[in-house]
């Protein structure tokens, strides 16, 4: 994954912008510039256009949209900037998160509007940190059919793609500038292809062991739930640039893949009033104030796993999502008519789950937070039947990486830009602060759809220049 010299290009053809990677960034950066005019290649070493993006939920926030204006939601780039400040404890650049709070509600109507994405609100609960409902997804709530979306946009406008073409090179002169691209096909034969403008689409470093050890060593005991192809190419091309790198310690981790399933059992369950406990039947943790931090709390627990614990409404909270129903199908979800019947099904000690559920229950009507400072003010008190899943701490993706501008553009140590590199998604540092805690739900589709949006638009600008 180097940087050559362009004496050693053989270029076959050249074109605008080259986009390597093609998950929700690398998509919409080449919706956006093939719209402004350029031609475009996006390059893809999957068979086909997947990523991240295709395993995750896909639920995008943006805050004053058309859909939460319909819904009568009032809501201000403000107001996302500083939930989004707040969740990472004032340890993400500000400015930035602001830019991309004021981008987020055009991205969404971008991608409905211009691309036929079809996204709506999602306003049956809030994900932690967020003060207002402003996630937005596909009828199922799935990444899988955002990418399908996505990749009909595309091909709809005729915006090139190669699949089964994994960039391995760069070619850069003296002052930094790409002037284009290696790429290796599955039977081995190379292929160099020239540009004007590249976008780092490709993700971050969540596949690649020897930099997860070296950065993020907390979560090497997690399951990795995430695309293997992520190998930090981003992160290893722009450093021999010389290109800044920030938060690359930050991560999108998992408290609730089902273990042994491979399926997330996501959130709402949690925040509107389910627990997670550990084998002993005891909680270990404030588990509502994020997913993502709590997976290492999972994994120091005995066998790196605990159970998340709810009962009949959160059970139907969640049968909006494609996994939860994928992983009622798969057999990972256990169903008691009763506490007893709950503990047969899981091996919990009945005593101690007791105990568990009287402790919340007392907390229902009280201002007081409970002793890992959660609140369940004014939740409904779980009752039978309950549910229960076996899960464990997983990472799904990186957050730190290249540093960028509002514009997308990879940024030097010294603030100046690069000549013709842009990065978007996991490819870019986020906006999740230097560890998992700071990851607010969405934070990962928003910098891919925004920033790949934004970097479209600006290297076909800047190539304009
Ligand atoms: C289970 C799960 C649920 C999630 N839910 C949400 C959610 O609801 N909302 C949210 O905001 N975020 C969510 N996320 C995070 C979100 O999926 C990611 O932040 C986002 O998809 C990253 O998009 P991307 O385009 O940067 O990367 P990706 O979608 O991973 O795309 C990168 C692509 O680059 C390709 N690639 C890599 N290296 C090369 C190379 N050298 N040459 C060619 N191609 C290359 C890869 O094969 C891949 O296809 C979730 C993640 C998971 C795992």
């Amino acid at each position: 994954m180097s940087i050559l010299s362009v004496s050693e290009a053989n270029f076959s053809f050249e074109l605008d912008v080259v986009i390597i990677g093609a998950g929700a960034c690398g998509l919409c950066a080449g919706l956006a510039a093939h719209e402004a005019g350029a031609e475009v290649l996006i390059l893809e070493r999957d068979a086909s256009a997947l990523g991240t993006t295709a395993m995750s939920t896909g639920l995008i926030p943006g805050a004053g949209t058309s859909a939460q204006r319909a819904a009568s939601i009032t809501d201000s780039a403000v107001q996302f900037a500083q939930d989004i400040c707040a969740k990472t404890n004032n340890r993400t650049d500000e400015k930035m998160a602001l830019a991309l709070a004021q981008e987020s509600a055009n991205t969404i109507e971008w991608l409905s509007n211009t691309y036929g994405v079809p996204l709506t609100l999602v306003d049956t609960f809030l994900y932690p940190g967020h003060s207002i409902m402003r996630m937005h997804g596909t009828p199922n709530r799935s990444g899988a059919e955002l990418m399908g979306s996505l990749s009909n946009a595309i091909e709809r406008e005729g915006v090139s793609i190669l699949t089964n073409a994994t960039v391995t090179n760069l070619f850069a002169d003296d002052s930094g500038r790409v002037h284009g691209v290696r790429f290796q096909r599955p039977d081995q034969s190379i292929e160099d292809v020239g540009c004007r403008a590249i976008i780092l689409a490709c993700c971050g470093f969540a596949g690649n062991p020897k930099m997860l050890s070296q950065y993020i060593p907390e979560i090497e005991g997690g399951e990795f739930f995430g695309h293997p192809g992520n190998k930090g190419d981003a992160v290893l091309w722009g450093d021999s640039l010389g290109a800044a790198v920030a938060d690359m310690s930050a991560y999108q981790g998992h408290a609730g893949l089902a273990k042994g399933f491979g399926i997330p059992i996501l959130w709402p369950c949690i925040v509107e009033g389910g627990i997670q406990v550990n084998q002993q039947g005891k909680r270990f943790s404030n588990e509502a104030r994020g997913y993502s931090e709590q997976a290492v709390d999972v994994l120091s627990q005995e066998g790196s796993v605990a159970w998340t614990f709810y009962d009949e409404q959160r059970h139907n909270l969640m049968l909006e999502f494609d996994d939860y129903n994928e992983a009622i199908n798969a057999g990972a979800v256990r169903h008691g008519d009763s506490l007893q019947d709950i503990c047969i099904q899981t091996k919990l000690p009945l005593d101690k789950l007791t105990q568990t559920l009287s402790d919340i229950t007392g907390l229902v009507d009280s201002d007081a937070d409970d002793e890992f400072g959660r609140s369940f003010k004014g939740k409904q008190p779980l009752c039978a039947p309950f549910y229960a899943v076996k899960v464990t701490g997983a990472i799904f993706h990186t957050q730190g990486g290249l540093r960028v501008d509002e514009h997308a553009r990879v940024l030097r140590e010294d603030g100046s830009a690069l000549p013709n590199l842009y990065a978007g998604g996991g490819a870019a540092r986020g906006i999740s602060g230097p560890d998992a805690s700071g990851y607010l739900a969405g934070n990962g589709l928003l910098t891919a759809t925004t920033f790949g949006r934004l970097a479209g638009r600006a290297a076909v600008a800047d190539i304009a220049k």
